[in-house]
């Protein structure tokens, strides 16, 4: 038999998971001129776009300017969403196997990195992943407390995650009310105690991970001094060898940032957010009642690795911040799928090029993955779109070669016929572009982007009544 692709036999795709990896996956296969392709993307929660909804900050709203390029790819023929399926649960690998060619996982790094320090525990110990997806009204993190009654708070990190925290941490509410951050975050952060933020590198400035714009705009706020100590922005001789040695203008040009937030003087704002380098929590320190309420650090010097790298070693001076309130912003990590192999320490599903590999050598036919589950959390939105070429050139090469299944049952109504009995609150595209002009209508009426619906049964209420009245 003929390979698919053709208007007689057309390639069936699923792709699991629809943030950015997922939408630019299906992006790039709809896009090939010569290729009869359908796409279905399944995603586990009632809305779509991942981490562009659920992680990207209320106050980054150009950046989820993006979920235009995914309303495009939406439009185009051969294109379904199934909304509220959870592939692994709802439906198996193996059942969507009998209806599809082609299965891609693209369901991201869903939990967080510990810090694996004594209290990490202790009530008022938090992820950033989960005050990020609260603050952002993701409906599996929307009951969740978050004591700011404290008045200091410590992130443990010096990521854009970790920027992204201390920022909404620091904002007024004058500033957030003009976002799309949940409502329950906005009550909340209203009422607020919290005067002093530390974010805390383990590394010194040279290696922070934050990119230039976000550690600017920390300077830039309207309700919190920016402070960053003179002693811990001095270069040691290795960072600065390794500084001159890779002539990099956009390292340069974060030395000189940081350096100009160093030299600006409080203004008397109510809150100050302090970053702090060459520093570890060794410790949370927790009251009788179990709470955190301090921190234990250590001074770190930089030490070369054998491979030139440069990597902290305590030194024996410590300190605690007294700070009530602790988010750990260590890194992402993926969780493993059912059915497919994982690779625990990594995070990731292994893979050759996007190809699933059971072991070293054996791909299992027709199993793809992109995105972060694929190469591990790193990069910006972007990132994932080279990414997704890449697997989409894997697929293309097997396809060619006759290497992928066959399906015993590739007819898309049998595809939905299959999902709707086994999740009747399937959620089509259409039903999210309807959500989507709710959610924004109420958010007019405030001078907001939108106001976020942060459940299902919210969702399926407003769809329904929705559909009553018309
Ligand atoms: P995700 O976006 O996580 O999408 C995975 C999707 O899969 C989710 O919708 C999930 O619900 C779904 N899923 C998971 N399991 C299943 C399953 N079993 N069945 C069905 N669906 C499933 N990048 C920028 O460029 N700018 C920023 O400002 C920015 N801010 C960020 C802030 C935070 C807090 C974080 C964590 C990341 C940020 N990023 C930003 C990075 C960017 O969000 C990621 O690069 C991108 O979202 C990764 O895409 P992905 O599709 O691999 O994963």
């Amino acid at each position: 038999m003929s390979n698919p692709g053709t208007a007689d036999q057309p390639l069936r795709v699923a792709v699991v998971g629809s943030g950015p990896a997922g939408f630019f996956t299906a992006q790039h296969l709809l896009a090939k001129p010569d290729l009869v392709v359908t796409v279905d993307l399944y995603e586990r929660l009632p809305t779509p776009f991942g981490l562009v909804r659920f992680g990207v900050a209320p106050d980054h709203e150009e950046i989820k300017r993006v979920t235009r390029q995914f309303d495009k790819v939406a439009a185009k023929p051969g294109f379904r969403f199934f909304g509220n399926v959870d592939v692994g649960s709802d439906v198996t690998l193996d059942e969507l196997a009998r209806h599809y060619h082609i299965i891609c996982f693209t369901t991201g790094a869903e939990t967080d990195r510990r810090m694996g320090i004594p209290g990490e525990d202790l009530a008022r110990s938090h992820a950033a992943t989960e005050f990020v997806a609260w603050f952002n009204g993701h409906p599996e993190y929307r009951d969740r407390q978050f004591d700011l009654s404290v008045e200091r708070v410590a992130v443990v990190g010096v990521g854009n995650v970790a920027v992204d925290v201390a920022r909404i941490l620091s904002r007024t509410v004058e500033e957030l009310s003009t976002t799309d951050i949940a409502d329950h975050a906005l009550e909340a952060l209203r009422q607020s105690r919290v005067k002093e933020v530390y974010m805390l590198g383990r590394r010194g400035p040279a290696q922070a991970a934050f990119t230039n714009p976000e550690v600017k705009e920390l300077g830039e706020l309207a309700g919190a001094d920016i402070q960053v100590l003179e002693d811990e922005l001095e270069l040691d001789p290795l960072s600065r060898a390794d500084v001159e040695q890779a002539d990099d203008r956009k390292l340069n040009k974060k030395l000189e940032i940081l350096r100009d937030l160093a030299a600006q003087q409080p203004a008397g704002k109510p809150r100050t957010l302090a970053i702090r380098f060459l520093v570890s929590p060794v410790e949370l320190v927790g009251n009788e009642a179990g709470q955190v309420e301090g921190l234990r650090i250590v001074r770190n010097r930089l030490i070369a690795d054998e491979s030139g790298r440069l990597r902290p070693e305590a030194t024996d001076h410590t300190e605690i911040l007294p700070v009530g309130l602790v988010f750990r912003s260590v890194g992402y990590h993926g969780v493993p799928l059912p059915g497919l192999p994982f690779d625990d320490w990594h995070g990731v599903v292994p893979n050759d090029r996007g190809r699933v590999l059971a072991s070293p050598d054996a791909p299992m036919p027709g199993v793809y993955v992109s995105g972060w589950i694929k190469r591990g959390p790193t990069g910006v939105i972007g990132t994932n779109k080279k990414d997704a070429a890449e697997t989409v050139e894997a697929m293309l090469e097997d396809l060619a070669a006759g290497a992928l299944p066959s399906p015993t049952d590739p007819e898309p109504a049998a595809v939905e016929a299959f999902v709707r009995q086994r999740q009747p609150d399937a959620l089509t595209y259409a039903d999210w572009q309807r959500i989507d002009e709710m959610e924004t209508t109420r958010g007019e009426a405030e001078g907001r982007p939108r106001v976020k619906f942060t459940s299902k049964d919210e969702i399926m209420a407003a769809l329904s009544s929705e559909e009553h009245d018309r």
